[in-house]
């Protein structure tokens, strides 16, 4: 191919990502192999792969060749390859040209002495020693906001990052219709008094069977060994290191087997997405993912609509009472309940399918107050307990289950909760889709097939890569924009199985 201006921008771009995804090897590495004192070499190693690629992506013949290939007709069809690639590198581009060096360097340095303020504060929960820090982060988004534009509201330059083309006027709205449903929801759950027996998934399940089980799950859902592992670590996660090398970790509990499974789902959800672009497209936008939100629902979906369901464990219920003897006299009903129990609880990583969410909600509206300076850092521990109490009816009893028990803000995470409910809202509003127009899907998880759902996402979904925005590609697949509606169905249809309300 001769050298055009686009097939330049293509190689170049391709470098920027290689260097990426060497600091994914690096970091994989730091989370499941790496000993402790190799620490120190290891932050100078992923502190000269970042420069090299904020280089690179910055470079001003980066700029150059977007112009030449913006003002070229291949861009005629705004969704066609060469468009995408073009449209999707500028943003990345703009973005970061628009982002004064000083300010991406202070910002690194406060994130390691905020995220270490942070760990110490949460360990004896006290939010006075984050709260000096937490004020220079949010000065520090603050200024990044107004280097970025935006039109409405500084949230939105933040969101950019994570959810291109996504605004919070839409995500108020949507939230909004899904927040008082929920909360009304959640109360009549817990008005009956009923509970869940979620004890059965504290008997003790040998780790060794969990391993085995976990991975026979992610290959019959249709996670890849061939191209991707699985690894254990303190935090499970998903990393992708190049075609052909995605990976994942869990972690084991003898006395929380569900924690590991429903992880490993998880992650394998974010893999399968990875594992399904075009390997023509590796390094381009058309090879990568949209959003947040996109990569959360594919996660979401095979973690929560697919492996907490009636067809999923009609398959896996008698291989799963094999596997952990424990599990020997309970019920299919029993164990189904227990795994879709609904309890409002202080800490959002441990949250049910529903809770979940309002977790999300209180958060959004928390950022969206402090960025817009309606809420003094001063009072966030109070404003945080008081949504608490409105939306999930416990009180946290201290900071460090309340406001503290985040990392994200720490490291200057701020516009990046949303995308976890934005996960959940796409997952229900795609599976539902896929459920149309498979009729048999449900007949075949019972079967243990789940290739017709993984093939409809390669389709409807995956191979895209970045060519249609979020917004966009649930409009064009599902035929409608953004909706709550979806979700809540789903959870309402779970409560009364559960709950009987
Ligand atoms: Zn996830």
């Amino acid at each position: 191919m001769s050298n055009t201006p686009y097939t330049e921008l293509l190689t170049r771009a391709k470098e920027a990502w290689l260097l990426g995804t060497v600091s994914s090897i690096l970091h994989w590495d730091q989370e499941t192999q790496m000993p402790p004192n190799g620490a120190g070499h290891r932050a100078n190693q992923q502190a000269l792969v970042a420069r090299l690629a904020h280089e690179r992506a910055t470079d001003p013949r980066i700029g150059d060749l977007l112009a030449s290939c913006e003002s070229s007709r291949d861009m005629a069809d705004p969704e066609g390859d060469q468009a995408t690639n073009v449209r999707e590198i500028r943003r990345a581009y703009s973005r970061a040209i628009k982002l004064p060096s000083a300010l991406v360097e202070e910002m690194a340095r406060v994130s390691v002495l905020a995220h270490q303020a942070w760990a110490e504060a949460r360990k004896s929960s006290d939010f006075a020693h984050f709260s000096p820090w937490l004020a220079k982060v949010l000065k520090i988004k603050q200024e990044e906001a107004a280097c970025v534009g935006y039109k409405d509201n500084p949230y939105d330059a933040l969101l950019d990052e994570y959810e291109p083309d996504e605004t919070s006027a839409n995500l108020v709205k949507v939230f909004e219709s899904l927040r008082a449903p929920l909360v009304e929801l959640v109360g009549r759950i817990a008005s009956t008094g009923r509970r869940a027996p979620t004890e059965i998934l504290e008997r003790p399940a040998p780790i060794a069977a969990q391993q085995e089980f976990g991975c026979m799950a992610a290959r019959a859902i249709g996670f890849d060994f061939n191209a991707g592992r699985m690894d254990v670590s303190v935090h499970p996660f998903c990393t992708d290191i190049g075609p052909g090398d995605v990976r994942i970790t869990t972690r084991y509990d003898e006395k929380a087997f569900g924690d590991s499974l429903f992880s490993v789902l998880h992650e394998s959800g974010h893999a399968m997405y990875e594992q399904g672009f075009l390997p023509e497209h590796a390094g381009t936008p058309l090879g990568q993912a949209i959003s947040l939100g996109i990569h959360e629902s594919q996660s979401r979906m095979w973690e929560n609509l697919v492996g907490r369901s009636r067809a999923f464990w009609t398959h896996y219920f008698p291989t799963a009472r094999q596997f952990f003897p424990s599990l020997a006299d309970v019920s299919f009903d029993d164990f189904y309940r227990a795994i879709n129990a609904t309890e409002p609880g202080y800490i959002r990583v441990d949250a049910d399918e529903a809770t979940y969410n309002l977790h999300v909600l209180l958060r959004f509206e928390i950022e969206q107050a402090l960025l817009n300076k309606d809420l003094s850092i001063a009072d966030l521990p109070g404003a945080w307990n008081e949504k608490m109490q409105k939306y999930l009816g416990v009180t946290p009893p201290d900071d460090a289950r309340g406001c503290l028990q985040d990392v994200h803000w720490s490291g200057g995470a701020f516009g990046y909760f949303a995308t976890y409910t934005l996960g959940n809202l796409y997952a229900c509003q795609f599976f539902d889709q896929a459920k149309h127009d498979i009729p048999t899907l449900e007949t075949s998880f019972a079967a243990g097939d789940f290739a017709p759902l993984l093939k409809w996402l390669r389709t409807n979904i995956h191979q895209h890569g970045r060519r249609f925005s979020a917004g966009r590609l649930v409009k064009k697949v599902t035929g409608s924009a953004l909706s709550s509606a979806p979700l809540l169905t789903h959870l309402r249809r779970k409560a009364l199985e559960v709950y009987g309300v």
